[in-house]
């Protein structure tokens, strides 16, 4: 059993059965998810209760390989969670913020034409626990990021592997237990979804979590070119989605984005441009382009700066609010997916490390882009 898993009367129920009393279960729920620490530092607990859990409930996170870039202010990790699911995740530290970018899903089933991760396939569903314990990682690997930014992880992302709203049911369990005032305590406030237009999940997570933020990744203005780029368009057409995304603003009365990776000679012109300001400018939503990184065996290549500067400047003629996305951790395979496919390729040059021999904050037994 995954410690991770468990919710905190979960957690209480177990260690009763093991006579413990009541009160223990919230010391080791705050060591594992405040604290993000392992048992061997939870110093507040026995000793011999801390050998238990350690052999009876290990938090089974391993960190496989971690990449640094940015000066290391990013830092971009492979974890095997749950002693089986292999993903990726991302810190990323700003002056302002510290963001890491999750992973919902192993692989992805959605296929994007330009995407590392659609080129896997969907190879399973990562639990509530285990999408959270991707957070636990980042808030302990925080500690670690250079003084040029916070130390204090304050954002979660879903842009990393897989499709949030096609594993709903555990996006959502993970977006409460993230949220937990008894574990990590980040607000759905400081939370984004982003998905590629899952129409049904994005109108219920209006409706569970409106608090929560919403990324629509669009990279296509018109469903021909859409349908190529983005299969699921044929599923949810670009009517349908803008129609959710509506939906969704009028609810919860906030700003989508939408995001939108520039692939040159694909959706880089300036037509595209137009249609998508069309889009940007019904939905009150501001657009984030991203300067999409190469991916071997793939013909998707870059926007050359000079597109990136004309598609800005049809953008901002038409009074859409628009960023482009620096490209965090170019140098370490930044692309979804990337370190993943790498790994299961090749396998890492690394040893397989655990997080505690790698962060010394953890010293005991097992275990963004707002
Ligand atoms: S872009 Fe997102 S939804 Fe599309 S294949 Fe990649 S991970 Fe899946």
């Amino acid at each position: 059993m995954n410690v991770l898993d468990l919710s905190l009367p979960e957690l209480g129920e177990v260690l009763g059965s093991w006579g413990e009393p009541a009160y223990r279960a919230r010391q080791v729920y705050a060591g594992l998810w405040r604290r993000a620490v392992g048992y061997g530092e939870m110093t507040d607990l026995p000793g011999g209760l801390r050998a238990r859990l350690a052999d009876e409930l290990p938090a089974e996170v391993e960190v496989l390989a971690e990449r640094l870039a940015d000066g290391g202010a990013t830092r971009k990790a492979l974890l095997r969670l749950g002693g089986r699911h292999v993903v990726e995740a991302v810190l990323m530290g700003y002056p302002d913020r510290v963001t890491v970018c999750v992973s919902s899903q192993v692989g992805c089933a959605m296929a994007c034409s330009f995407c590392a991760t659609g080129q896997m396939g969907l190879q399973g569903n990562l639990t509530a626990g285990e999408i959270a314990a991707q957070v636990r990682w980042a808030r302990g690997a925080a500690r670690e990021l250079p003084d040029t930014t916070p130390r204090r992880l304050s954002n979660v992302v879903f842009m990393g592997m897989g499709e949030p709203l096609a594993n709903e049911r555990h996006t959502f369990g993970a977006i409460g237990r993230i949220g937990d005032p008894a574990g990590l305590g980040i607000g759905a406030r400081h939370v984004t979804v982003s998905t590629v237009g899952v129409v049904p999940g994005i109108r219920r997570l209006a409706a569970e979590h409106p608090q929560a933020g919403l990324a629509v990744s669009l990279h296509a203005a018109d469903d021909e070119l859409r349908d190529r780029l983005v299969p699921p368009n044929r599923l949810w057409p670009l009517r349908q989605v803008e129609a959710a995304v509506a939906f969704w603003r009028d609810r919860t009365r906030r700003r989508p984005s939408i995001e939108w990776a520039m692939i040159r000679g694909e959706n880089d012109d300036d037509r595209q441009a137009d249609l998508l300001a069309g889009v940007a400018r019904r939905l009150r939503a501001h657009v984030n382009l991203i300067p999409m990184n190469p991916i071997p065996g793939s013909p998707a290549q870059p926007t050359t700066p000079e597109r990136m500067a004309g598609f800005v400047g049809v953008l901002r003629s038409r009074g859409v609010n628009v960023t482009v996305r620096d490209t965090r951790g170019r140098d370490i395979d930044a692309a979804c997916g990337q370190l993943k496919w790498e790994h299961d390729r090749r396998g890492f040059p690394q040893e397989s490390r655990s997080t505690e021999e790698r962060n010394p904050h953890q010293a005991s037994s097992a275990d963004e882009v707002a």
